[in-house]
Order: structure tokens, then C-alpha cells, then sequence
């Protein structure tokens, strides 16, 4: 089955977009994932696991997290800053996950060397 993360509606797997909001659909697999970051940003309190020093280490962060189906919060310290008051001193945004994924998620980010590429 496929799954549409604007309707929630389901797919076979032979459909590729949604007809009705023309959306890319996605695999079982990432709308469990989905499901459940859904659920814990409602319920779930997110801890602070990195600081990512611009856009690109976030995504990277961000993309290491959630192939281990963790939900994950950036937190940009630019959207908090639009008083023009909250200056930031370091940093591009926390990267945070529920409080029970702590652990996994440093252990996670520990393990992200700084990828060179050779091809
Ligand atoms: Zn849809």
C-alpha cells in the first residue's frame, strides 16, 4: 500500500500521486514514520540533541535521524528571531527528538563523520 500525507488516503502500490491533492505518495513504511512523528508532536516532550551550524548539517542531521525512524524537530533559530530581539550566538538550528529516542539519536549523530566525497 501507498499512502498520501495530505488526504490520508490509501493507494495500491501502482499510483504514484494523489488525484485529489496531487501529492507524491509515500511507502508504508515512511506514513508509519509519519504517523508517529505526527502523534508525538502532540504528546511528546523533544529534547535538544544538536546544534547544526547551518541549513546544510541540519538536513544532514535530519535525514540520519530519520532513517533510523526517529521523529525529528529543527528547530531554525532564524523563525524565532523575527522581534529582531533574540540574537543568535551559535548555530543554525537544535536539532531535538522525543525525550525516549535521546540516546539512539546522539549515538546517531556521533556516527556522522563529516562525509568527503570520494567517488
Ligand atoms: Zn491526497
Amino acid at each position: 500500500m501507498k499512502y498520501c500525507p495530505g488526504c490520508e488516503e490509501e493507494f495500491t502500490d501502482s499510483i504514484t500521486v494523489c488525484r485529489e491533492c496531487d501529492c507524491e505518495l509515500i511507502s508504508e513504511q515512511q506514513w508509519g514514520a509519519l504517523q508517529a512523528k505526527r502523534k508525538v508532536e502532540d504528546e511528546e516532550v523533544f529534547v535538544r540533541v544538536a546544534v547544526a551550524g547551518d541549513r546544510f548539517e541540519a538536513d544532514v542531521m535530519k535525514d540520519a535521524l530519520e532513517k533510523e525512524s526517529m521523529p525529528v524537530l529543527v528547530r531554525s533559530f532564524q523563525e524565532t528571531s523575527f522581534d529582531g530581539i533574540f540574537v543568535p550566538q551559535k548555530g543554525f538550528a537544535v536539532i531535538e527528538v522525543p525525550e525516549q529516542f535521546k540516546d539512539r539519536a546522539i549515538a546517531v549523530l556521533d556516527s556522522l563523520a563529516p562525509v568527503p566525497y570520494d567517488t
